[in-house]
C-alpha cells in the first residue's frame, strides 16, 4: 500500500489555496476602502469598554493567560444563570466545534446538519473520518422531521443552527422541544446559537433550558457577532457536565489569549453598546427589506444580522462585481445557491452604499 504524508482523511479535502487578504484586494483593485458585508461581523465597531479593557491589559502579555477563562465564565454563569461547571470557553466557537468533534466523534459515526448551514462542522466531521449527512432545509428552515427520519445507529450528532446560519431563519421554542424530547438518548444535539441575540421573534427557544434540563444538548456560543469581538477569537459552550467534561479533556492548555478573556468580560458590562448595536440591526433591516421590496427582490426574513437575497442574477458574477465597487458580500454558490448572496446587515451608511450599487448593477 502506498503511503502518504498526509492522513488519509485529507483526500476528501481541496488543496489549501489561501485566500487574499482585503489589504491585497483593496489594492489590487484600486479601492479606498472594503465595505466587508460578507462574515457577519459587527459593523457598529467593538465596545468602547472592551477597547479599554485591552488597552490596559497589553502590558500583561508577556504571562500566559487564565487557561479557563475563570473570569469571563462567571460572568457569563450569572448572565446565563447556571453553574460556571458548565461552561467552557475557548479560541472562538469555530474551535469549540472543533472540541466537540474531537471529543465525541469517532471514525465511520454519521453528524446530521441542514442544508445549507455553516460549513466548520463538514470540515471537522470529514477530518475526523466521520460521516455527514446533509438534510435539505425546507422553505429556509431546518426540517426536523427529515433530520429525524434521517438517524441511523451510526449518528452521534445532529447540529442545529438556530437562528440558521446563511438563510437566518428559526426553529420555534414548540418544533425544537418535540425534537430534542424524541432523540434517542445515545446521540448529542449541537444547537449553535451564533446569532441568538439578534432574535425578535417571541417563539424563540432559548437552548440554555435543555442545558439545566441535563438532556445531551450542547449549545454553542460566539462573542464574534453580538460583541464585535471577532478579530480576538472567543467562543463557547454550555452544556450537562457529564458533556462538558469531555470537552475539556481536549482543550488546549491557554487557548483564550488575555485581550479576548478581558474584552469579553468588559464587553458583557455595555449594555449601552450592546443595545446600539440591536437598534442598529433592526433599523437597517427594515431599510433592506423595504429598499429589496422596491427591487422587487426576493430574500428571506431574518431574525438575524445577516441576510439572504435571491438576486436574479449568478452569485459569483455578482459578488465579483460588487468587489470591484468596494462591497463585499458572501456569494450563494458557497453553499449550492447560484442565484443568492448573504449580506450583513450593516451600517446605514454601509447598506445605502450596498443598495445603490446593487441596483446600478441589477439595472445594467
Ligand atoms: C460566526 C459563526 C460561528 C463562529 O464564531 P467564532 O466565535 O468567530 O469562531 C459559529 N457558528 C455560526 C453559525 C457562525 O455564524
Amino acid at each position: 500500500m502506498k503511503k502518504y504524508l498526509y492522513r488519509k482523511e485529507l483526500e476528501s479535502f481541496e488543496p489549501g489555496i489561501p485566500e487574499k487578504s482585503i489589504k491585497e484586494v483593496k489594492k489590487e483593485l484600486n479601492l479606498q476602502e472594503i465595505i466587508r458585508l460578507n462574515s457577519n461581523e459587527n459593523t457598529i465597531g467593538p465596545s468602547p469598554k472592551a477597547v479599554e479593557a485591552i488597552k490596559k491589559e497589553l502590558i500583561n502579555i508577556n504571562f500566559y493567560p487564565d487557561g479557563l477563562s475563570n473570569e469571563v465564565r462567571i460572568k457569563l454563569s450569572e448572565i446565563y444563570n447556571i453553574s460556571a461547571e458548565n461552561i467552557i470557553v475557548s479560541n472562538g466557537a469555530d474551535n469549540i466545534i472543533v472540541l466537540i468533534g474531537q471529543a465525541f466523534l469517532n471514525r465511520d459515526e454519521e453528524v446530521i446538519i441542514g442544508d445549507p448551514s455553516f460549513p466548520v462542522y463538514e470540515a471537522i466531521t470529514k477530518l475526523l473520518g466521520a460521516k455527514m449527512v446533509k438534510v435539505p432545509l425546507k422553505e429556509y428552515k431546518f426540517d426536523l422531521d427529515s433530520i429525524y427520519g434521517n438517524i441511523t445507529a451510526k449518528t452521534k450528532l445532529v447540529v442545529i443552527c438556530n437562528p440558521n446560519n446563511p438563510t437566518g431563519t428559526i426553529l420555534t421554542k414548540e418544533e425544537l422541544e418535540k425534537f430534542v424530547n424524541k432523540v434517542p438518548k445515545d446521540i448529542i444535539i449541537v444547537l449553535d446559537e451564533a446569532y441568538c441575540d439578534f432574535v425578535t421573534n417571541s417563539k424563540y427557544p432559548n437552548g440554555l433550558e435543555y442545558v439545566k434540563k441535563n438532556k445531551n444538548v450542547i449549545v454553542v456560543r460566539t462573542f464574534s457577532k453580538i460583541l464585535g469581538l471577532a478579530g480576538v477569537r472567543i467562543g463557547c459552550a454550555i452544556a450537562p457536565k457529564s458533556l462538558v467534561n469531555y470537552l475539556y479533556i481536549v482543550l488546549e492548555p491557554f487557548p483564550v489569549n488575555r485581550l479576548a478573556q478581558v474584552g469579553v468580560a468588559a464587553a458583557l458590562n455595555d449594555v449601552e453598546y450592546y443595545k446600539n448595536v440591536l437598534g442598529n440591526n433592526e433599523k437597517g433591516k427594515e431599510y433592506l427589506y423595504n429598499e429589496l421590496n422596491k427591487m422587487n427582490l426576493f430574500y428571506v426574513s431574518t431574525e438575524a444580522n445577516f441576510i439572504f437575497i435571491k438576486t436574479k442574477i449568478d452569485s459569483d458574477d455578482l459578488y465579483e462585481r460588487l468587489l470591484r465597487k468596494g462591497i463585499l458580500v458572501a456569494p450563494g454558490s458557497i453553499w449550492g445557491y447560484p442565484k443568492f448572496i448573504r449580506v450583513t446587515i450593516g451600517k446605514p451608511n454601509e447598506n445605502k452604499k450596498f443598495i445603490g450599487i446593487l441596483g446600478e448593477i441589477l439595472d445594467e
